[in-house]
C-alpha cells in the first residue's frame, strides 16, 4: 500500500518574481505560471518533494 499524503504548499505571490525555476524543477507538473508572472502550486498534484522550495531564489515557497 502506497500512501501519498499531501503537504500544503504556499507560494508567496508578492515575493515571486516569475523566474520559472520552481516550475522546471517540479517533476509532477504541479507548478503553473509563465515567465515574469506569479506562479502557483497546484496542491492536488504536489507530492511534497521540496525540490521547488530548495531552488527558489526568493524563498517564496513554504509549507503550511
Ligand atoms: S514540492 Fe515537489 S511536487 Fe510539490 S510543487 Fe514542489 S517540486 Fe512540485
Ligand atoms: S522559483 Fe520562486 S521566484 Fe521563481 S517562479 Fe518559482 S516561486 Fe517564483
Amino acid at each position: 500500500l502506497l500512501v501519498v499524503y499531501s503537504i500544503g504548499y504556499i507560494l508567496h505571490q508578492d515575493i515571486c518574481i516569475g523566474c520559472t525555476i520552481c516550475k522546471k524543477q517540479c517533476k509532477f507538473n504541479a507548478i503553473q505560471g509563465e515567465l515574469k508572472q506569479k506562479h502557483i502550486v497546484d496542491e492536488s498534484k504536489c507530492v511534497g518533494c521540496h525540490l521547488c522550495m530548495q531552488k527558489c531564489p526568493k524563498k517564496a515557497i513554504k509549507t503550511i
